[in-house]
């Protein structure tokens, strides 16, 4: 007997079009930043690694996953250490140690940072002005480093 495919079943695929979605606009709004400091390269390799099949799908189901498994902080971007989501943390970790561009990149195994170079430095305040406006938030900002 042929199975029928529920309604909600596309519906619930369509979190690998939003996440896409929303992955597109943050590398466009970033890549801006970038290009408007002169960071072109940065600006086009930005975020690639979220392609990743580590880092696409946990990221996907954390933020268009089923609603109970969202754990977001009140401010919505910013991330505390731990979610209680195990497949997104590790996710995160591993995309904060493949991108230089974010500061966890620079701690050492001893705590100790190191100071960010650059053009990471500029590349990681594009990602947070980027991400800002991806999600809708337009922030009036100058870098002044
Ligand atoms: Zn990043």
């Amino acid at each position: 007997m042929k199975q029928k495919i529920k309604p909600t079943k596309y519906i619930t695929n369509m979190k690998y079009f939003k996440y896409l979605n929303y992955l597109f606009w943050h590398k466009w709004y970033v890549m801006l930043e970038c290009f408007d400091e002169g960071l072109y390269w940065r600006g086009i390799i930005h975020d690639l690694s979220k392609f990743m099949p580590n880092e696409f799908f946990p990221y996907m189901s954390f933020f268009y996953g089923k609603k109970e498994e969202i754990e977001q902080s009140e401010v919505g971007y910013f991330k505390s250490l731990k979610t209680g989501n195990d497949k997104y943390d590790r996710a995160c970790f591993i995309h904060e140690k493949r991108n230089m561009h974010h500061w966890q990149w620079w701690i050492q195994s001893n705590g100790e940072a190191l100071e960010i170079e650059e053009p990471y430095l500029t590349e990681m305040i594009c990602d947070w002005v980027g991400a800002a406006k991806a999600q809708g938030h337009f922030l009036q900002t100058t870098i002044n480093i």
